[in-house]
Parts: structure tokens; sequence; C-alpha cells
């Protein structure tokens, strides 16, 4: 179905040229108010919490590029996000690259605006420290809406405390502050896919101490995709929900192009599987973080990143044609 409304539509590649026209995400048309949006597609270049290999910062630019490959009709459940919802990208928010505090405060605002015209944010990411400042947007944009739950793709649990003697906002640390900030409920946090190595026995205790579910990798393949989809919705239940996907959750055959790559990951259309399989769960907000384009020679972490953001948009378009309005 066409939509046969004035809402926001992709450039037809079956009439304009893929490899043509501006640089947006999904070839939408790019918007700077939200007034009139349901689903306001945003870039957060920003890598200033990476604490090894930085390059995220470039992420937004390079998913917006390879979103060029992506068609308007999710291909297995049929949906038709531009039909469902008015969808537009609208830009990077501001950030400062120097002052890691005040990048935290612009992200925040810029979240905290869209949400007050209407607009809930798919990002497309920067670092996974991001996740933090966009949800404090939603929480001081939508008051009673936190805690939330999350369903988090990951290789890592990012629920450190602390780096280098005390700096409490990096990517391996914005879980830990939100749930200590009342913006996660612990207890309906699922983590998917995680590994690698430790820094400490201990490092996976607070998580775990505070009641979120971490399923590690050998889990996730002793359940299969399926059980993994099982026990990530008995776990995030019908409360509002945030979705994070960190591409580092995909194996770095797949996704070389970021920050912290561990060996044995999901392929990516395990990943797919798993996304597909949380339609119908009440997603409120979502990111997709940590491709870094300085690390992707082939350029395919950031196709994989793009199309993991149209597979989020679908859920999403699905739940706010569900609630509308706000
Ligand atoms: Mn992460
Ligand atoms: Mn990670």
């Amino acid at each position: 179905m066409q939509s046969d409304n004035d809402w926001p539509q992709p450039l037809d590649g079956t009439i304009t040229p893929r490899f043509a026209g501006p640089i947006t995400f999904m070839r939408l048309p790019q918007l700077i108010q939200a007034n009139s949006l349901d689903i306001a597609l945003l870039g957060v270049p920003f890598d200033g919490g990476t604490t090894n290999r930085p390059g995220a910062r470039h992420g937004p630019r390079e998913m917006r590029s390879m979103s060029s490959m992506l068609r308007r009709v999710h291909p297995v459940t049929r949906t038709e996000p531009y039909a469902l919802c008015r969808v537009a990208d609208v830009g990077d928010t501001a950030s400062n690259p120097m002052d890691l505090m005040e990048s935290l405060a612009l992200i925040q605002a810029r979240v905290a605006e869209l949400r007050s015209q209407g607009a809930w944010t798919l990002a497309g990411g920067g670092d996974h420290l991001i996740s933090l400042p966009i949800l404090r947007g939603i929480a001081e944009a939508s008051p009673g809406l936190a805690p939330l739950g999350m369903v988090h793709f990951d290789a890592h649990s990012d629920t450190n405390d602390s780096y280098f003697g005390g700096s409490r906002y990096t990517h391996g640390t914005p879980f830990r502050r939100a749930i200590e900030e009342g913006l996660l409920d612990p207890k309906r946090i699922v983590q998917i896919g995680i590994r690698g190595s430790l820094f400490d026995l201990t490092d996976m205790d607070w998580a775990r101490d505070q009641g979120v579910r971490v399923i590690t990798m050998e889990e996730c393949v002793a359940l299969g995709t399926d059980g993994v989809v099982a026990e990530a919705r008995r776990v995030a239940g019908t409360g509002p929900t945030y979705l994070t996907f960190d591409v580092d959750c995909l194996d770095p055959a797949f996704a070389p192009g970021t920050g912290t790559p561990e060996i044995g990951g999901f392929l990516p259309r395990e990943a797919q599987a798993m996304v597909r399989g949380l339609m119908g769960l009440n997603f409120i907000g979502a990111d997709v973080v940590e491709v870094s384009p300085p690390f992707d020679n082939s350029g395919g972490t950031a196709l994989v990143g793009a199309t993991m953001m149209f597979e989020i948009l679908c859920l999403l378009a699905v739940n706010r044609a569900r609630v509308r309005p706000l």
C-alpha cells in the first residue's frame, strides 16, 4: 500500500536511482521540526564515551549512505512503516567533541525536544554512551514513563562503574548510570549475546544483583533464536520498553567496523530473526550504536547498522500506530 496522504515517503528507487539524491536515513525527507512526525530518525554523531577504538562519531553519515539500500516494505513481516507512521530524518544532534558532559546535555535536550513535539526517536550513533542521554531525554519529556524496560543486544553488559580512576560516563557504563538514575527497571532488562573476556571475575555481578537478565552467547546458542525471543518477551513484558542494538553483538566477520569487536558473535540473520520476533512489544524508542566507519574497510558494518535500523523501525512503527496519539 503506497500511502495516499502527504506523509513523508522515501525516494522511490525505481524512479530516482538509489545512488542519486540527498543522503538521509532511508532516503526520507529531512525535517528539523518534528511537530508532524510519529518517529524521528536521529543521528547522534558522538563518540566521546569511547574507551579504546574511536570513530563511531562517523556512524550516522555512513549509515545514512548505506540506508539507500533499504526499500519500503519489510519482506517477512510485510510491515510498511511509512504507511503506518509519519517518519523523517531530523538530522543530527548537536555535540561538543571537546566536552563530554556538554555533549550529553545537548543530546538529551534534542531528544526531549523531539519527544515533546510528539516524535519517538530511532537514533543512529554514536558510541553506546549516547543511550544514557537519550533515556534521560525520554524521561524528561514524558514524566511517568520511566522506569523503562530494555531489550539490549550487545557483546557487553555496559554496566561497569567507572574507568581510568573515576570516569563514570563511558560507553562501558551507560546502563549502570541509567539504572541508578531510575531511568530503567533492571528487572525488565534483558541483555542478549554477552561474551568476551572480562576485566575481573566480578564484572557481571552488579547487573545480575540488580535483577538484569543476562543471556550469554553460550546460553543464546543453547536456547536458539526462538528461545531467546521467548525469554526477552517474558522479561520485557507489556510495559514501555527501549530497544538498543550494539553492532558488536554480531560476529566481527560481519561487523568489523566497531569499537570493541568480540569473536563468536551472532550472524546478521540471527539478529534479524530475533528482532523480528520482538514484534508486538511496547517499544517507545530505540538506537543502533557503535558503527565505527574508520574500522569498516568494506562498508559492510554500516550496511548492517542501517538494515537493523530498518528492522527496528518496523517494530516502532507498528507499536506507534497501535498507541497513537502519544
Ligand atoms: Mn555496548
Ligand atoms: Mn558492545
